[in-house]
């Protein structure tokens, strides 16, 4: 394929030629081949492909297909049949996170008034309790399993929808469809620039890798995949698949041992692979690189969040090597609660910027999605301004510059923080295309901007 007219780290418009997965050429006219893919960027800005460097992916995409049906969004029966109601497509509809505040024990008939010409099932937030309305019990054949442990009956000895711990039970007679489709989400992830994306969930092994190399055969997967997980995760065998870290959960109140964490750390580089370890406090973070320190360094490890990093632990940091993968987005999105909740002194060192950009540690960007916004024009923005939802500066001081939010999401995927992927030829084709050149780009630094993306040589996001 063939990019022309794009605007290349501010200099004038050039074009670019991708073949086989990688930049082969690059010159101010080149002529397109037969039946090559063009695109005209005017002038538009030519990024690195964006990479999410901490996202879950499956919990992602499984929220998209659920309805929230409990609060804060849905208080009352009247709100929960609105978000019912707004539901497209056909088939199951699956409902997550009821509480009984919204509108008591509800059971299945009660259902059928919201919902009655497909099938239907909520999941109480305890997790505990599925309630399906009638449609939903006809193709369970819930009468025929009216013994079953855990399927409620009413007075009547008709089985009301309501059935307890019965999870793998339903997902067998729902006829298992697997994990959730990521195809929307993947598209939704181009649409933003993003041809690379770093899972982080700790429990991906062999079964998810399997997952994950179906669905990028299968086109629905349009990033590539850097897969963290347990020790057990297998190499990938995939050229767009590669292994990553080894994932550790810290909680303050449960710390390991130091030699217990010490001997996990050493495993994971005695296998090849670096570690990422979980830490949103103070404690956490000391507790990570004083091990860290202990166990000794190996490319690419990594600590996911700092949420909490004072002065002091910065030299640490710089110590053992260690980039640091954040969310400036939940600044904006938990910013007000952390005015309220947050010890004031901890404040302004909450999802730091500037303060580990000086101190020389590498600083990557992600969303940490479904838990945090996945569009990562929305957390360069917040990189920049500091701010929360109702607009009150957090660590004004942390502000990024534009230039320094976008290199938050073009480093290397198994190098985060690292020097941003350049374009030139022999390197991967992995690119972002805006629709305007960087100069106006960056005082906005809004999705909306990106014309094209284009992974591996392909194009998998055009506007
Ligand atoms: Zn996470």
């Amino acid at each position: 394929m063939l990019i022309k007219n794009a605007e290349l780290e501010g200099r004038r418009p050039i074009d670019l030629r991708c073949q086989s997965g990688v930049i082969c050429e690059m010159g101010d006219t080149i002529k397109p081949l037969p039946g090559e893919t063009v695109i005209n960027a005017g002038g538009g800005a030519l990024l690195p492909g964006l990479h999410d460097h901490h996202i879950h992916l499956h919990a992602f995409a499984a929220s998209h297909s659920s309805v929230v049906c409990g609060p804060p969004r849905v208080a009352n029966l009247k709100q929960l049949a609105e978000v019912l109601s707004d539901v497209g497509g056909s088939g199951w509809i699956r409902g997550i996170a009821y509480h009984g505040s919204v509108a008591g024990d509800i059971d299945r008939w009660q259902l059928d008034d919201l919902v009655s010409d497909r099938p239907l099932r909520i999941q109480h937030r305890s997790g505990k309790l599925w309630i399906v309305n009638t449609a939903a019990a006809d193709i369970l054949e819930l009468e025929k399993h009216r013994e079953l442990e855990g399927v409620e009956c009413d007075d009547s000895g008709r089985p009301n929808g309501r059935l307890f711990r019965l999870d793998e039970w339903l997902r067998k007679h729902i006829g298992s469809p697997g994990p959730p489709d990521v195809e929307r989400v993947s598209k939704q992830l181009a649409s933003y620039g993003v041809t690379g994306i770093t899972d982080a969930t700790p429990g991906n092994s062999g079964e998810e890798l399997a997952i994950f190399k179906t669905a990028i055969e299968g086109n629905r997967l349009l990033q590539r995949v850097l897969l963290m997980g347990d020790m057990d995760l297998p190499l990938a065998s995939h050229s767009l698949i590669e292994r990553g870290a080894y994932k550790v959960l810290l909680d303050e109140h449960k710390l390991p041992r130091v030699e217990q964490l010490t001997q996990q750390i050493t495993q994971a580089h005695q296998q090849q692979r670096p570690i990422a370890i979980h830490c949103v406090t103070r404690t956490e973070l000391v507790f990570a690189l004083s091990t860290l320190l202990e166990a000794g360094h190996y490319p690419g490890d990594r600590i996911e969040h700092a949420s909490v990093t004072p002065d002091e632990v910065l030299p640490l940091l710089r110590e053992a090597r260690v980039a640091v993968v954040t969310q400036h987005g939940f600044i904006a999105e938990r910013g007000d609660q952390y005015l309220r909740e947050v010890e004031p002194q901890y404040q302004e060192v909450l999802y730091r910027g500037r303060a580990f950009v000086e101190a020389g540690v590498p600083l990557a960007g992600s969303s940490d999605a479904p838990y945090g916004s996945a569009d990562p024009w929305f957390a360069m923005r917040v990189a920049v301004n500091r701010k929360s939802g109702s607009g009150d500066y957090l660590g004004r001081g942390e502000s990024l510059t534009p230039e320094q939010a976008l290199a938050l999401y073009t480093s290397p995927a198994g190098s985060p923080g690292a020097p941003a992927r350049t374009i030139e030829i022999g390197q991967t084709a992995d690119l972002c295309l805006l629709d305007r050149s960087w100069r106006e780009a960056r005082s906005r630094l809004v999705h909306r901007d990106v014309l094209a993306t284009v992974k591996h040589g392909e194009p998998i996001y055009q506007r």
